[in-house]
């Protein structure tokens, strides 16, 4: 029997053009994208959610929870279940990924999964956290998928590989085709990666640090990076370009490619740290060639910053400013990101962390900088036990003391009917209740 095939590439990065769909549709022919962004609901679910979630200190919520929310409650079935072809290929970037690979099995579809989820967690855990009863309808591709790869005969096998070993990495510089037709916004990121691995590592609500290590570089010239990458930025007719690698870190062939796409004036945005940019060497790294920073911030509470490992205090993030203030180029953006709902030992401290986190934008902005805050409420599924400090077993219920990202499914739940949520709620250190960041921030 010939199979066909639909690519599912879930939306958490709403406008960015991920590198896998590229790769996808190199090597695979005839796969049909479904873009599950272009959806009615997800959008009025969206307003809803930056008007209830407003805050002049935030430029936005970043992490769309919504989106699992409405899966969870049944709003993409229609979409998911007139979907032509018998296979599905989907990639899996998080936990709450495996709820639509679970919706898709149980409507007899065979899928295939694979992404950066799969690597952390291994393929024998992930089916562990599928039901038993699918059969042979999944495929787990664990590891790195090679440009060589024959990946119709993988598929036509149907059955799980790994495959983290002769991958030629030079070679994803090479793909130019794309069947996802992604976002026409002229400033939607191109995504691509130098490597893989955070060299930082600490954190304790990153799942991202477990990724095995792979370079996309090493093995690759310059000029056919470049070459790629200018491709792209006419092909898809933007230039911005969005940097992968969690964490970026200095190196000379990095460097030396970065200088040459600042040549073509591209956009380039990048993640950083702290602790790096507490380093006066590292700004200047930085300089030459970047234009806007992802800066995962978090807090400026030392409770909150030791129970999650970020391995920093708020005495580092003021030397990391100044050094921000003092040698940072001003064509350079700024975009913190903050979480919310992190474990913190009492209520006078959210209001004291939120003071703070204002008057660092305000001193940067007149600094001349241009500075967005993002706020992530703690995503649930792997924190657990950073939401609940005293009692890590157990899952409590109150409408009153919910938190993370499902107080906000909650509350939005009120205008759009049946949405789940689950019900967690945080501990201060001495075991009392407290709510919601959000509702110190609104008030
Ligand atoms: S710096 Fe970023 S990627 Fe690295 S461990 Fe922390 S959150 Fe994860």
């Amino acid at each position: 029997m010939k199979h066909t095939y639909t690519y599912i590439y879930p939306p958490q990065f709403t406008s960015h053009r991920p590198w896998i769909t590229r790769i996808i549709s190199s090597i695979l022919k005839n796969v049909t994208f479904l873009d599950l962004n272009n959806n009615s609901i997800l959008n009025t679910i969206k307003s809803e959610y930056d008007a209830y979630c407003f805050h002049p200190i935030f430029y936005r919520k970043a992490f769309p929870t919504y989106f699992y929310s409405c899966l969870k409650s049944g709003y993409y079935n229609s979409l998911l279940d007139n979907i032509s072809t018998d296979s599905i290929l989907l990639t899996i970037n998080c936990y709450e990924d495996l709820f639509l690979a679970k919706y898709l099995l149980s409507r007899q579809y065979r899928v295939c999964i694979g992404g950066p989820y799969i690597n952390i967690m291994g393929a024998s855990i992930i089916r562990n956290l599928l039901p038993y009863s699918i059969g042979n309808r999944l495929m787990v591709y664990e590891g790195y998928l090679s440009s060589y790869e024959d990946l119709s005969l993988l598929l036509s096998r149907w059955s799980d590989v790994k495959v983290y070993n002769d991958i030629d990495f030079s070679s994803y510089w090479n793909h130019k085709k794309d069947y996802y037709s992604g976002s026409s916004d002229p400033h939607s990121p191109i995504h691509i990666g130098f490597e893989t691995k955070c060299n930082y590592s600490k954190c304790k609500f990153c799942t991202f640090k477990q990724l095995p290590y792979c370079s996309f570089i090493s093995d690759a010239s310059i000029s056919s990076i470049v070459d790629n990458v200018s491709y792209l930025s006419s092909y898809y007719n933007t230039s911005v370009i969005r940097l992968i690698d969690s964490l970026f870190t200095p190196s000379q062939k990095k460097v030396e490619i970065l200088s040459s796409l600042r040549k073509l004036d591209l956009y380039t945005i990048c993640y950083s740290s702290i602790p790096y940019l507490a380093k006066l060497s590292y700004i200047e790294f930085l300089n030459l060639c970047t234009r806007s920073l992802l800066i995962g911030l978090e807090s400026t509470n030392d409770y909150s910053l030791r129970a999650v490992g970020k391995g920093y205090t708020y005495d580092i993030i003021k030397k990391a400013i100044s050094n921000i203030k003092n040698k940072l180029s001003r064509r350079i953006s700024l975009n913190f990101s903050i979480m919310l709902d992190l474990p913190v030992g009492g209520v006078s401290e959210i209001k004291k962390n939120y003071d703070n986190i204002e008057k660092i934008k305000a001193d940067l902005i007149s600094s001349g900088f241009k500075v967005n805050m993002t706020y992530h409420p703690l995503s649930l599924s792997d924190n657990k036990e950073l939401l609940n400090t005293t009692h890590y077993d157990c899952i409590e219920y109150s409408e009153e003391y919910l938190c993370g990202g499902e107080w906000v499914n909650h509350h939005i739940g009120q205008v759009i009917p049946n949405l789940q949520y689950v019900p967690y709620i945080r501990r201060d250190s001495s075991g009392n209740p407290i709510k919601s960041d959000i509702i110190y921030l609104m008030n």
